[in-house]
């Protein structure tokens, strides 16, 4: 017979915290694996069902040539990634794919541009894009850099419902990775938004070669916000040739899961997103993170692409863990090809590098 230690009874509950200290989030870290996972397990238990994970699409609505230095980011223009710089996406363009967005399914379109702030010239697009995906029935998502307050309350006017913008790390070691723009900077946008009456995703990558204490102190930062992020996106640093990080160690994935965990239990009502580098992971690390409390992911291409034997790995990884189970992927995938929309988008946008491709980490790696 088993019986519960006095190391996991301290914590059967998790009340909505804003008062996080360092040494208590590090001495989390620090937990024996099994009880950390077992605490993030009840905490997730308490606010979603366990065998749900929300599936969003992103489009890059403008990629490359960011004045930003971001070390870990193809799309800046500090660095030879040999990405191809585009201009903003032509609003027609973008309601088209989020109308395949719809067909497929989506509840939730995001969309991404690679600017330090976005420019005033294109700022009505911008609104077109958002009122456009609005009308179709679809909750709006975007990411555009930093944002003034007037420009935070514009959006949240045309009906933007999420803005996406993360910390990326803690406020020690932020300036070893960025220094074109403060982490004040970041937190300010965060503000707007948060007072403009968007919902706030915020996150960070974990892999920059920061330590355990610097994940630590981004999660306080993130947890101790007023009102706790909506969306908590943790990334693994997708590693790109001609970024300054691309020699850097990678991190153990337990070390990952840990990360996922502890934001979990700090942020139990936020979903936190499974975010860029699962082509890195196993499916046995995946299943860590969703039992940690990952509860969100990007959609990779590959996953509705039916030609590709490796294509369906999303799918079966959902399938094999009763992940969504009722959600008929397997019926849509399929279907005739033109009777699956599904498959009818992604066959189309195969060779567009304007979607999101978490398999392969490219295009939008470095979305802010
Ligand atoms: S992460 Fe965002 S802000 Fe930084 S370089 Fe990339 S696109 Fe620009």
């Amino acid at each position: 017979m088993t019986s519960t230690s006095p190391a996991l009874a301290e914590n059967f509950s998790s009340p909505l915290r804003h008062d996080w200290t360092l040494s208590e989030v590090e001495a989390l870290f620090q937990k024996p694996f099994n009880d950390l996972i077992f605490q993030a397990q009840l905490a997730h238990r308490e606010h979603f069902d366990p065998n749900q994970v929300q599936v969003s699409t992103l489009l890059s609505i403008k990629t490359g040539a960011c004045p930003e230095d971001c070390k870990y980011c193809p799309q800046s223009g500090h660095y030879n990634t040999g990405l191809e710089k585009e201009k903003l996406m032509e609003v027609k363009k973008v309601l088209e794919e989020a109308q395949r967005a719809k067909a497929s399914g989506a509840t939730r379109f995001c969309m991404g541009a690679a600017w330090k702030n976005p420019p005033a010239k294109d700022m009505p697009y911008i609104i077109e894009m958002i009122k456009g995906v609005k009308e179709l029935g679809l909750e709006s998502c975007m990411t555009l850099g930093m944002l003034s307050e007037d420009q935070a309350s514009e959006l949240a006017q045309a009906g933007l419902d999420y803005y996406n913008h993360n910390l990326d790390t803690s406020p020690e070691f932020y300036g070893n990775i960025i220094t074109t723009r403060t982490y004040s900077d970041r937190l300010n946008t965060l503000s707007f938004v948060r007072e403009a009456g968007m919902n706030v995703c915020s996150g960070g990558i974990v892999g920059l070669g920061e330590t355990e204490r610097d994940r630590a102190g981004m999660l306080v930062q993130l947890a101790n916000m007023p009102k706790h992020p909506e969306s908590v996106p943790i990334n693994m640093l997708v590693k790109v040739a001609g970024t300054p990080l691309e020699d850097v160690d990678a991190v153990e994935g337990i070390d990952f899961v840990r990360t996922i965990a502890v934001a979990k239990i700090m942020m139990p009502a936020s979903n936190v997103r499974l975010s860029a580098g699962r082509e890195l992971m196993s499916d046995e690390l995946q299943a860590l993170a969703f039992l940690a409390g990952a509860n969100s992911i990007f959609l990779g291409d590959k996953l509705l692409t039916t030609a590709n034997p490796e294509a369906n790995k999303d799918r079966q990884l959902f399938e094999k863990l009763g992940i969504n189970e009722g959600h008929d992927w397997g019926a849509m995938l399929e279907a005739p090809h033109e009777k699956c929309p599904i498959k009818a988008m992604y066959d189309a946008e195969k060779s567009n590098d304007h979607y999101y491709d978490a398999m392969a980490g490219k295009s939008m790696a470095g979305r802010d």
